[in-house]
């Protein structure tokens, strides 16, 4: 009962903080252009979950929107959002996580651990609650994990830099808070292999304007480099014994699966990019071995050197950036039971045809997409909006209409 009555309210405050955020002034009112980091730990195991703050940093500029600050995707399996003193929502973001993922999988049922990850807010003016929710399986609904007070004028908020890596603008579009600020964030390369770095970044650029519809929205971005330099070259290939004192901690092997890629501590990612304003982090780990991951609002990640890189990178961050799940369903991942085949997925291109409405049955009807049965690791009861797409297959030509419009709405919700 409580539980409605609280979501019934979130919904109800949401509609109306939208509407107060359609002026600059509003923004101003409440946040400085400086950016609040929180550090949080998430720690449980398959059925129970609590969150701790770490620490908390000033950092120098938000990247983000000043007028869309309340999301209204609903994507995501967590959520956090800012409220004043009097309650009313002032910012939110819809997120995944490692530790999430890692929730799913067998160990999970036995084991407990704690993964750390950054999340990032405009800096308030005066003091707020931030608030962590988690999507309940059962019903698909957000409740609340934990709240944590924040008042601006807390000294042990850290405003002192983490590092000193050097970091410059790739490609400028325009003004950060009406830009998507994607930062490229060097894994794996010594000082000696910075000037490999910036051509890789380059060639990453150049990967993404190539591709529809990133190509026809190139002035809608900012790309930023960040030279982290690594002690060593590469990145661990636990399998092979192949150990590597990197920036960023990176491992192949996540989860028992060989060519997943990721840096299991998604803090180290974002006090790398501390610096920069962004709203995309992408690690750009410099090994020939094929892998990577991408998170929802967590990171993106993959190799540097193969003759996939351009796939794998465009794939990676239409997870990352744009909340899309994966289009394929025979794999060797470890989830089990990903999706409950009784409710919706929140992911923009698979559907469960419970709630096809609020997916692309629009353009279904207009023979514009399809309805295909297999998809976010499933064979059965899952369906994707084409044959093939840059979400299902490294061969396919590009993305499908449905993953094409998901990726054009989450641009023009950074530029407004
Ligand atoms: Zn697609």
């Amino acid at each position: 009962m409580n539980k409605l009555k609280s979501i019934i309210i979130y919904l109800v405050i949401n509609t109306i903080t939208v509407i107060s955020f359609s002026q600059d002034k509003s923004f101003d009112s409440y946040f400085t252009r400086e950016r609040l980091r929180l550090d949080i730990i998430f720690a449980g195991d398959q059925s129970n979950q609590h969150c701790f703050l770490e620490a908390m940093y000033r950092e120098p500029e938000w990247g983000g929107s000043t007028t869309n600050l309340v999301e209204e995707f609903g994507y995501g399996e967590y959520n956090y959002r800012v409220e004043d003193k009097n309650g009313n929502i002032i910012f939110s973001k819809g997120f995944n996580s490692l530790f999430q993922e890692w929730r799913t999988t067998p160990e999970a049922k036995t084991l407990k651990r704690a993964m750390k990850g950054s999340y990032v807010i405009p800096f308030p003016k005066a003091g707020v609650n931030v608030i962590f929710s988690e999507r309940n399986k059962a019903d698909g609904l957000f409740r609340d994990i934990a709240s944590f007070p924040v008042d601006p004028n807390d000294n042990s908020i850290s405003a002192g830099k983490t590092h000193d890596f050097a970091s410059s603008l790739l490609y400028e579009g325009g003004k950060p808070y009406q830009k998507v600020d994607l930062v490229f964030i060097a894994e794996g390369y010594t000082s000696e292999q910075m000037s490999k770095f910036r051509e890789d970044s380059k060639r990453f650029a150049g990967y993404l304007f190539e591709m529809e519809p990133y190509k026809s929205r190139k002035s809608d971005f900012n790309i930023w480099i960040v030279e982290s330099v690594s002690d060593e070259s590469g990145t661990d290939i636990p399998h092979q014994d192949t150990w590597a004192r990197t920036a960023l901690s990176s491992t192949f092997y996540t989860f028992g699966i060989d060519r997943y890629l990721t840096a299991p501590d998604q803090s180290k990612v974002a006090a790398a990019a501390s610096q920069v304003p962004y709203d995309a982090l992408y690690v750009i780990v410099n090994t020939e071995k094929y892998g990577g991951g991408g998170i929802y609002n967590f990171y993106g990640l993959s190799m540097s050197d193969h003759k996939l890189s351009a796939e794998v990178f465009v794939h990676e961050l239409g997870h990352s950036f744009a909340g899309l799940g994966d289009e394929y369903f025979s794999s060797e991942v470890a989830y089990e039971d990903f999706y409950d085949l009784n409710r919706e997925p929140w992911e923009p291109n698979l559907t469960t045809k419970i709630d096809f409405r609020s997916k692309w049955e629009d353009l279904f009807k207009k023979g514009e997409a399809g309805l295909f049965e297999g998809g976010g690791y499933m064979s059965k009861g899952i369906f994707r909006p084409a044959a093939d797409c840059r979400m299902k297959s490294n061969t396919s030509s590009g993305f499908c209409p449905v993953c094409t419009r998901a990726i054009n709405i989450m641009i023009d919700n950074y530029i407004k």
